[in-house]
């Protein structure tokens, strides 16, 4: 799950599908579509946009003073003045207390289960998929934090609101 920052009343505009673009490249589709339903085309927003995991986007907005209820919110534009303070605060703040090793759980470190393949031959395989967290340095928190100033910026020069969810 993840967190997208971003301005709903910017401009959008027509461009060409990313994926019918490959699928072209690639010369694996005679139709020049990515699937047979695709227009071809899509509406796609001017202003840049921030994503960010759920992990990191509750950290952040909790940096920044910000409710991480449910992960959403909405700031006029009137009030990005007050959301960049914020900002700029968390930036020269304790940053390093969001600094978080990466880490590795192996693959088949949860529950047995038991298999029985075509042939009768029971195999008993342990669950849960190989988890990769990539942890969390000091450069990768100030980006994130620039990205959202940069989109907030944006966002100000242009009259429009900031929203996430
Ligand atoms: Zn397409």
């Amino acid at each position: 799950m993840s967190v997208t920052f971003r301005c709903p009343d910017a401009p959008k505009s027509m461009d060409d599908c990313p994926y019918c673009l490959e699928a072209q490249a690639g010369g694996y589709d005679e139709d020049g579509k990515c699937c047979p339903s695709c227009p071809g085309e899509m509406k796609v927003s001017d202003s840049p946009e921030v994503n960010l995991s759920n992990v990191n986007a509750a950290e952040i907005l909790a940096k920044l003073d910000l409710s991480t209820e449910d992960l959403s919110g909405r700031v006029e534009a009137r009030d990005l003045g007050d959301f960049r303070r914020r900002i700029f605060r968390a930036w020269n703040g304790d940053l390093d207390r969001m600094v978080r090793e990466p880490y590795t759980i192996p693959g088949g470190s949860g529950k047995p289960f038991v298999m029985t393949d075509s042939e009768g031959v029971t195999h008993i395989q342990r669950m849960g998929a190989t988890v990769h967290y990539g942890g969390n340095s000091l450069d990768q928190i100030r980006r994130r934090l620039q990205q959202l100033d940069q989109l907030a910026q944006y966002a100000q020069e242009n009259g429009f609101a900031l929203v996430w969810g």
